[in-house]
């Protein structure tokens, strides 16, 4: 391997730049040539390629989004397209690359794998959803927004006595709205992990006010239900006033935390080693404090995220 590219796909997360930087700055320590991809998988087929130095990635490490940019490509399913792309990829004598992304984007990379040419996934997403991984890059930034949000709600919800549904982000994973309840105190909590009935929901609120709670808080991950007609659902039956809010995109962005800028740099680096190892078609996690690597496509196709049921557990006791 001499010359590598790297690029991000996909929904945006925080920490994304700093991962690109460490693919960049590990790889120029090893003398290789390193090549950004704009855009993602449509920038590669359109050949949006750049070759890096060191300072093509300087003073982005605090910095939220992806200076790559991203893309969504659904035409790189098509395998004349994805040929197309692997022909650009030739003509800079690129041998390898490493794409930053969710499970989406791990799809196209394992794709591009089969298809001969070989590729590293770095999980990117605030979304937590990736197997093979305790955290996915984005995740911690997101869930501190989550819970930056949440203390606020508190606050005017507490004045007056308002429940407050808020909606969280992870499209089918609860780990975002799991952990934000816990950190931020939410009293309810609704995970697709495990679904909710309105009756239990309505016989918790009630039991809650009977203990001497003048607000609640209610967590609830996105695609479950139209949280605005959750909350006049809930205002109407309870008599009390509900209102809902929508976190939305809030969480993509911003400032990444310590904890997410480590992670993506360890993940960024480790991507470059396995490359010089001669390794290909792998997925990069991070499980139990350890970097660990599985098959990209045994990750897609048969791994599962464990749902944490003991946080579960402990958040149906703390409220
Ligand atoms: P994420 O990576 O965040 O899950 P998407 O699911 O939108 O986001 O995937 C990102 C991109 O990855 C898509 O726009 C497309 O270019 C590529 N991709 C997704 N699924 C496939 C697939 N089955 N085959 C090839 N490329 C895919």
């Amino acid at each position: 391997v001499k010359k590598i590219g790297v690029l991000t796909s996909g929904g945006d997360a925080p920490g994304m730049n700093a991962a690109i930087r460490a693919v960049v700055r590990t790889g120029l320590s090893y003398d290789l040539e390193v090549f950004g991809i704009y855009d993602g998988y449509f920038g590669l087929h359109q050949n949006k390629i750049k070759k890096m130095e060191r300072y093509s990635v300087s003073d982005i490490i605090n910095r939220g989004g992806t200076f790559l940019g991203s893309a969504r490509f659904p035409e790189f399913k098509d395998e004349k397209i994805r040929e197309e792309a692997v022909a650009n990829l030739k003509k800079h004598d690129i041998d390898a690359l490493v794409v930053i992304g969710g499970d989406g984007s791990y799809m196209g990379a394992k794709k591009l794998t089969e298809m001969g040419f070989p590729c590293i996934g770095i999980p990117g997403t605030i979304d937590n959803d990736i197997a093979g991984t305790d955290y996915t890059i984005g995740f911690d930034t997101a869930l501190n927004t989550a819970i930056d949000a949440i203390d606020r709600i508190r606050d005017t919800s507490s004045s007056h006595n308002r429940i407050s549904v808020v909606e969280i982000m992870g499209r089918y994973c609860g780990d975002l709205a799991l952990q934000a309840a816990i950190a931020g105190g939410a009293e309810y909590l609704i995970i697709p992990e495990v679904g909710f009935s309105r009756t239990d929901l309505l016989k918790s609120l009630n039991e809650g006010k009977l203990k001497g709670k003048k607000h609640a808080i209610i967590a609830i991950t996105e695609h479950i239900t139209n949280v605005n007609e959750l909350a006049a659902g809930i205002e109407m039956a309870t008599g009390r006033e509900t209102r809902a809010t929508v976190l939305g995109h809030i969480q993509r962005g911003g400032s990444p935390t310590a904890r997410d800028r480590v992670l993506a740099s360890w993940m960024g680096g480790y991507a470059v080693e396995l490359l010089l190892d001669g390794k290909g078609g792998r997925c990069i996690g991070i499980q139990n404090n350890q970097l660990v690597h599985h098959d990209i496509i045994e990750c897609i196709e048969n791994m599962r995220r464990p749902f944490s049921q003991d946080l579960y557990t402990l958040q149906q006791k703390l409220f």
